[in-house]
């Protein structure tokens, strides 16, 4: 088993466990290394408007991060990364930037989960999908992943697809949109997470789907694996399945980070 790079804490105010039990899960299961990468304060709202069962608290931060350090040092021989898993919010980069410079982290997973201000991942607001022709609203979800690639901050696109996940896909073929968007992603050179959680929701298919992962390989798009654990027993979950995916569509490695630099892992 190799890595997994999306663990979250419960300070982001949804996921359970002590972040100890996720490192005794990794181990248990035989991974080389893990990364925990819990939700960025909600630096795109004003305060009294972030929600605590969504993201971490600012104060929080520095929290977090001496919490993974004090496990770096405890589990001195089992690799584990300071990651965060980062909302992108067009316009707001520079306030992004800003916190990932404040620390040492190993990498930084870049994610829409708003779509101007529309929390689309969220079964409490799935009414808006009403009011989108499908199509035009992943064109608006995809073209904001590219404007994600394109702007630098991140190391990778974590769930790509997120759009998919609570089973709403248009009709018509999504070839073309995911061809225009792999291109600004290759061009960028950020990688691409395969994301074990889709299979938990209702989209009930791995993030991205098959057809985007191959035209990532095509344009030679490296991937790193995630299994957005928010409960200890979720760390590592379906790994078999994405490494099957990873291996039929021609990965031979995932992509690790230190201090935001690249290292492979072969699969
Ligand atoms: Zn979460
Ligand atoms: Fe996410
Ligand atoms: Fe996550
Ligand atoms: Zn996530």
């Amino acid at each position: 088993m190799p890595v997994d790079y999306h663990i979250h804490t419960k300070m982001c105010g949804h996921a359970s466990g002590e972040m100890e039990e996720y490192v005794e899960a990794a181990i248990n299961k035989g991974l080389k290394e893990i990364g925990f990468s819990d939700h960025i304060p909600m630096y795109f709202l004003p305060k009294e408007e972030r929600d605590t069962s969504i993201a971490m608290e600012e104060e929080q931060l520095p929290v977090y991060i001496e919490k993974v350090r004090e496990l770096q040092k405890k589990y001195s021989e089992f690799p584990i990364k300071m990651g965060i898993e980062a909302d992108y919010v067009p316009g707001m980069e520079q306030e992004v930037l800003a916190i990932l410079r404040s620390y040492d982290f190993d990498y930084c997973l870049g994610s829409i989960h708003f779509i101007d201000g529309w929390g689309f991942d969220q079964s409490e607001y799935i009414s808006e999908y009403d009011k989108w022709d499908l199509y035009e609203l992943y064109e608006r979800y995809f073209g904001i992943l590219a404007q994600a690639a394109a702007s630098g901050l991140f190391d990778t696109l974590s769930h790509p697809d997120l759009i998919k996940k609570l089973g709403f896909r248009p009709e018509g073929d999504l070839t073309p949109l995911y061809k225009k968007t792999v291109k600004i992603i290759a061009d960028s050179g950020v990688c691409i997470e395969i994301n074990t959680a889709g299979l938990r929701v209702p989209a009930k298919e791995l993030y991205p789907a098959a057809g985007f992962l191959k035209l990532c390989h095509a344009a030679g798009v490296n991937v790193t694996l995630g299994s957005d654990a928010h409960k200890p027993e979720q760390v590592g979950a379906n790994f078999a399945e994405a490494l099957t995916l990873l291996k039929d569509v021609g990965f031979t490695k995932v992509v690790t980070f230190t201090g935001r630099g690249r290292n492979y892992c072969p699969i």
